[in-house]
C-alpha cells in the first residue's frame, strides 16, 4: 500500500513537539510494518540548518511554478530520506518557509493560510510529478487539513489520486487555523466547498479535514471521548459527536532506541531497570548543573515543556514555595508564553538553591533533565497525548499528571494500595491544591524507597513503543482503502 504522510514538521528535520517527532517515527515504524511510505514536509529553515549539520543525502528533483485560481508561485522539490531508514521524504521549498522559526508564537504567522496553501498544493504536485498512485494519504493537524478537500474537489481525476483513502490525525485539536473569510479565495475551492470551512463567519481549516477526511484519528483513546465534550471540544464537540463513527483514538509512543538510557550518548551516566548506579550519577551531575547544593536527599522535579497555558503550570506556580518546603527541587526546560517564562524566572531567583531554570529548545539538556529527575510534572490542562510522560517513565523518572487526556492512558497513578502496576502520581481537578496533594503523596512515596524503586521498576517496564502504535494506524489504513476502493 502505497502511503503519503503530509505534515508541517517532521523530526529530525523540523520540530517544535510532538507533532514533529510522532511525524518523524510512525512513518519508520510503519516502514517496519512492510508499507511503502513517502513523506512530505516544507523545507523549513530549522530543515536547512539541519543538513547543514549534517551529511546526509539531499537531491534537487525539480523546480517549477505553481498555478491555482488565478495564483502562482514558484517552488522547489527536494529529495531526501528519513535518516536510518529507507523512507522518501520530499521536501517542498519555497519563500514561505525560509523563516526563522516554523511558526511564531501563539497565532502562527499572519500569512499561514496562504504558506500552508502552498505546502498543500506543492504535496499534490510532488505526487503527480512523482506519478505513482497513492493509495491513502495521511494527513496532519489543521496545516494539511486542506488536502482532505481537495480530494473531494476534483483531484480525483488526477489518476494518481483517483482512488485516494483520506486518514486525518488530529494531534491538538485547540489549533484550528482560523482566517477571516474574505480570504478564502486564495484556497482556490468552489463556493459550496469553502463554505464547509465556514465557522463563524470566518473560516477554519481543521474543519475541512475533520468533514471530509474518511477517516479522523486523534492520539489517544481518552482525548477522543473528550473532544466529543464542551470542555475538551475546543467549540468544535458538536461537529465531533457528528464525526463520531470514523473517529479513532490511537495513542503514539516513543522510539525505544532513540530513548534508552542504556545507549543514550547525551547522559553524563548509563542506566537500566536493572542497574541503576547511573541514574544517581545523572542525577548528581544535574543537581550540579543546576547548582544545587543540599546533601539532603530531597526528589528533584523536572519540567520540560512548551510554557503555555495547555500545561497547566499555573497550578504549580501558586503553590511552588509550599512545594519546596515540602523538601522539592525544580529543574525546568522549556519556552513559549512570557508569562510563565517569566514567572519561573522569578522563581529561580527567589529561590536558587532549589529552582533552575533554562528557557530554549535544547534536545541534550532535556535528556539529561529527564534521565536526572526523579519526578517529571505534566499538570496538563489538556493534553491529546503527550510524550514526556513516556520519555520520563522509560528513564526512571516518575510522572505527576493530571489525569486527563493522553496522560489517563499512560500514567496509573499511586492510590496507596496498588504496588504492582503504578508508575506515576496523579490527580483530577486542575486545582492548586489538587496537585499539591499529589506533591504531599510524592514526598511521602520518597521516603519509602522500596515504594519508590517499584513504581519506578513499573514506570521503566511499560512499553510504548511505536510498533503497536503502527500496527493499529495500518489497520485504519485497510479498512479506510478498502472502503475507497484502492489496491489494499
Ligand atoms: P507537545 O507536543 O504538546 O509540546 P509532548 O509531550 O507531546 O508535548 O511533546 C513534547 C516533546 O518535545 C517531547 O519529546 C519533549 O521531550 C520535547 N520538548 C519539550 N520541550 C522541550 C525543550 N524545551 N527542549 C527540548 N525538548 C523539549
Amino acid at each position: 500500500m502505497r502511503v503519503v504522510f503530509a505534515a508541517a514538521e517532521v523530526a529530525p528535520f523540523s520540530r517544535t513537539g510532538g507533532l514533529g517527532e510522532v511525524c518523524g517515527a510512525l512513518p519508520a515504524a510503519l516502514a517496519r510494518l512492510g508499507h511503502d511510505l513517502l513523506i512530505v514536509t516544507p523545507f523549513h529553515r530549522m530543515a536547512q540548518s539541519w543538513f547543514s549539520r549534517h551529511v546526509h543525502s539531499l537531491e534537487e528533483m525539480t523546480t517549477l511554478e505553481l498555478h491555482w485560481a488565478g495564483w502562482h508561485t514558484p517552488i522547489r522539490l527536494l529529495r531526501s530520506v528519513l535518516p536510518a531508514t529507507d523512507v522518501p521524504v520530499v521536501f517542498v521549498a519555497a519563500d514561505a518557509f525560509d523563516r526563522d522559526s516554523i511558526y511564531a508564537g501563539f497565532g502562527g504567522f499572519d500569512d499561514d493560510l496562504e504558506r500552508y496553501t502552498i505546502f498543500c498544493r506543492g504535496v499534490i504536485e510532488a505526487c503527480e510529478w512523482l506519478g505513482q498512485p497513492v493509495d491513502l494519504l495521511h494527513t496532519h493537524d489543521w496545516h494539511t487539513a486542506l488536502l482532505n478537500v481537495y480530494l473531494e474537489s476534483g483531484l480525483r481525476q488526477h489518476p494518481v489520486f483517483s482512488r485516494t483513502g483520506s486518514v486525518f490525525t488530529i494531534h491538538n485539536l485547540h489549533y484550528q487555523g482560523r482566517y477571516a473569510g474574505d480570504r478564502g479565495a486564495f484556497l482556490g475551492l468552489a463556493e459550496p466547498l469553502r463554505a464547509r470551512l465556514e465557522d463563524h463567519g470566518g473560516l477554519n481549516m481543521i474543519k475541512g479535514g475533520i468533514v471530509h477526511a474518511r477517516r479522523l484519528t486523534v492520539v489517544s483513546p481518552t482525548y477522543a471521548h473528550e473532544i466529543q465534550t464542551p470542555e475538551g471540544g475546543a467549540g468544535l464537540d458538536g461537529l465531533m459527536r457528528e464525526m463520531y463513527g470514523k473517529l479513532t483514538g490511537i495513542l503514539n509512543g516513543i522510539d525505544p532506541d532513540e530513548w534508552n538510557p542504556e545507549t543514550d550518548p547525551s547522559l553524563p551516566a548509563r542506566f537500566a531497570a536493572g542497574t541503576m548506579r547511573g541514574k544517581n550519577s545523572c542525577k548528581l551531575a544535574l543537581r550540579r548543573e543546576c547548582g544545587f547544593r543540599s546533601r539532603h536527599s530531597r526528589p528533584l522535579f523536572g519540567i520540560v515543556s512548551r510554557l503555555v497555558d495547555q500545561k497547566g503550570f499555573d497550578l504549580l506556580l501558586s503553590e511552588l514555595p509550599a512545594v519546596l518546603d515540602l523538601g522539592a527541587e525544580l529543574v525546568v526546560l522549556g519556552g513559549g508564553d512570557p508569562y510563565y517564562e517569566e514567572s519561573f524566572q522569578r522563581a529561580a531567583e527567589r529561590f536558587p538553591d532549589r529552582v533552575r531554570v533554562w528557557l530554549g529548545f535544547e534536545p541534550g539538556l532535556a535528556r539529561r533533565i529527564i534521565a536526572g529527575s526523579d519526578v517529571m510534572l505534566v499538570p496538563s490542562r489538556y493534553e491529546p497525548c503527550g510524550l514526556i510522560q513516556m520519555q520520563a517513565m522509560r528513564y526512571g523518572s516518575l510522572p505527576l499528571v493530571r489525569r486527563v487526556g493522553g496522560l489517563v492512558d499512560s500514567v496509573t497513578g499511586w492510590n496507596g494500595t496498588n504496588r504492582n502496576v503504578a508508575n506515576g502520581f496523579a490527580f483530577d481537578e486542575p486545582k492548586p491544591i489538587e496537585l499539591f496533594h499529589a506533591c504531599t503523596t510524592v514526598l511521602s512515596t520518597w521516603q519509602d524507597r522500596p515504594l519508590w524503586r517499584r513504581l519506578r521498576a513499573n514506570a521503566m517496564a511499560a512499553g510504548f513503543s511505536w510498533e503497536r502504535s503502527a500496527k493499529a494506524y495500518a489497520e485504519l489504513y485497510q479498512l479506510t482503502v478498502e472502503q475507497s476502493g484502492g489496491t489494499a
